[in-house]
């Protein structure tokens, strides 16, 4: 069978390019592109076929490539930069549905993986296309509020291409910072914020023998938008009432809505999960644009947040995010700094290691959920964006107190004692009682 897919104008004015091209926005009116893939040719296929053969790759290495056809189907397989990016864990845990008051709750971990976290998916598309067309590239480059220059230059690492990475000074994590350095990224740490990082890279690729990374560059969400088919598959084919996501540039949402429609599209599920962004009160250009009916789409300037991932306050994708949102009936909230940070150390003690973007999601479904808009009969899928232990500095922080009006009976430090057993036994007694 033969598959095919091209960037198409997103604001509908019909202008198309192919793929190898390098061009981020609509050369006739400026707006975003999208991929688009051609639907006759993956309908052809039926269903129960495609089912049968994505379950028969679940092993694979890669979660994104063993769904190729609806990925980049004409990449030279030989040119797939991979770094077993995808599969990652769908954890049920029912003692913290029950906690919260729903009835099924399920955590999608993209953090678990070679980055720490979901841009490898993307990543791994955008660079396996720049190996394709290689010879006109220089280098690859970002803006980057620290995990999409991870992605970035562990990619183009593994390739041998060269990256550039742009950071906001003294507004990542050290483990986000360190990673760049280790790949050998020309890393450009810049008194700014993330909205000025992205103006700068985007002057900087112009030249277009350096490629851009954003997500504005719509191939990332062609591979981000397989967290959604892993998340049936995982669920046996399954549709989740609710997907939560945290939301800063907005890509990953719009990714993970596509995702959904497509599946539809191709007979695989029969409705659509409803979408729930995720936004820190810091950063929520999208959740007033929400409350208004999203007659309109006004960047803001971003406050500080402990959720430094999503410290955003002009989105890239905000019109494809509205469009997923609308798709499927949608709902958009936000969340404090202490909401976030006593949600990522509540759920912290069901098991999880929680990532403060990933508290944010987690805030946003404890408050749905008590407001009854998620109602309790339902089944929740959680996003988690990333490693917590990429954010360590968040949570040795929330554990000294050193971060208001959080819930201090959550905070667990470390018990300083001689080395004496009897001076041991007598803390464990006191915590535990016998
Ligand atoms: C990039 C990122 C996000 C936000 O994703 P967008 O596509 O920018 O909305 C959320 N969490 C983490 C950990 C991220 O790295
Ligand atoms: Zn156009």
């Amino acid at each position: 069978m033969k598959f095919h897919a091209w960037f198409e104008c997103f604001s509908g004015c019909g202008v198309r390019h192919d793929l190898e091209q390098i061009v981020y926005r609509c050369e006739s009116c400026g707006g975003l592109l999208e991929v688009r893939h051609d639907l006759a040719a993956v309908k052809r296929r039926p269903a129960a076929e495609w089912k049968q053969l994505f379950d028969s790759r679940m092993g694979r290495a890669s979660g994104v490539w063993s769904k190729k056809e609806i990925v980049l189907p004409e990449l030279d397989a030989g040119n797939i930069v991979s770094l077993g990016e995808g599969n990652s864990p769908l954890i049920q845990s029912e003692r913290f549905a029950e906690r919260i008051g729903v009835d099924e709750l399920y955590v999608k971990q993209c953090g678990t993986s070679h980055t720490g976290s979901f841009k490898d998916l993307g990543m791994t598309v955008l660079v396996s296309m720049v190996n394709e067309i290689r010879s006109s590239i220089r280098a690859v480059a970002c803006a980057s509020t620290g995990d999409t220059s991870a992605a970035v230059s562990a990619y183009c690492a593994a390739a041998g291409i060269p990256s550039i990475v742009f950071l906001p000074k003294d507004k990542v994590s050290i483990a986000q910072l360190i990673q760049p350095i280790s790949n050998g990224a020309i890393t450009f740490s810049i008194d700014t914020d993330f909205d000025g990082c992205m103006k700068i890279v985007q002057e900087i690729t112009k030249d277009k023998s350096i490629y851009l990374a954003n997500s504005m560059n719509s191939l990332r969400v062609e591979g981000q938008k397989t967290i959604s088919f892993e998340i049936v598959q995982q669920l046996e084919w399954q549709v989740p009432d609710f997907v939560v996501v945290p939301g800063g540039n907005l890509g990953n949402i719009s990714a993970i809505g596509s995702g959904f429609v497509l599946m539809r599209e191709m007979g695989l599920i029969d409705r659509l999960p409803r979408l729930v962004c995720a936004q820190t009160e810091k950063a929520n250009p999208l959740y007033v644009s929400y409350r208004e009916g999203f007659r309109k789409q006004e960047p803001i300037v971003a406050g500080s947040t402990l959720a430094t991932a999503i410290q955003i306050g002009n989105p890239v994708s905000f019109s494809k995010a509205v469009k997923a949102l609308r798709a499927t009936d949608g709902v958009v909230e936000q969340a404090s700094e202490g909401e976030l940070a006593n949600a990522a150390a509540e759920a912290d003690r069901f098991g999880f290691f929680n990532d403060p973007q990933t508290g944010v999601a987690l805030a946003v479904t404890m408050k749905l959920v008590k407001a009854r808009s998620i109602p309790a009969s339902s089944r929740v899928v959680v996003i988690s964006t990333a490693h917590g232990l990429k954010f360590a500095e968040f949570k040795v922080r929330f554990h000294r107190g050193q971060i208001p009006s959080v819930d201090s009976s959550l905070q667990n430090l470390p018990t300083n004692v001689a080395p004496d057993v009897n001076a041991i036994r007598a803390v464990i007694d006191g915590r535990i009682p016998a």
